[in-house]
């Protein structure tokens, strides 16, 4: 079933899940990341990376449409990221706000 990452990447951006991605179909803006899911090949290797866990499997594709087709829409319109960046300034703060 398709990998999806959620809001809760949202001004962390830590990134450690990129490079645990075989395929390379991470892509992220100024402020989080989103899986391609016509490249992703759902090994499920980039979510323990998450320190904020923000990346899941999606099995009832129906009560996730809104969150598949942002990650598609937003992947495909942003570059690879395939190598780890340093956290947003605000990810320490937002990993707190989490819980995690
Ligand atoms: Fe990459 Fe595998 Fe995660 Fe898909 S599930 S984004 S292929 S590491």
């Amino acid at each position: 079933m398709p990998h999806v990452v959620t809001d809760n990447c949202r001004l962390c951006l830590f990134t450690d899940c990129v490079e645990h991605c075989p395929v390379q179909c991470f892509h992220a803006d100024d402020e989080r990341s989103y899986i391609d899911p016509d490249v992703c090949i759902d090994c499920g290797a980039c979510i323990p990376a998450c320190p904020v866990q923000a990346i899941h499997e999606v099995f009832e594709p129906d009560d996730e449409r809104e969150l598949l087709d942002l990650n598609k829409q937003r992947s495909h319109a942003l570059p690879v990221i395939s190598v780890k960046r340093s956290p947003l300034s605000s990810a320490a703060a937002r990993r707190a706000e989490l819980g995690f």
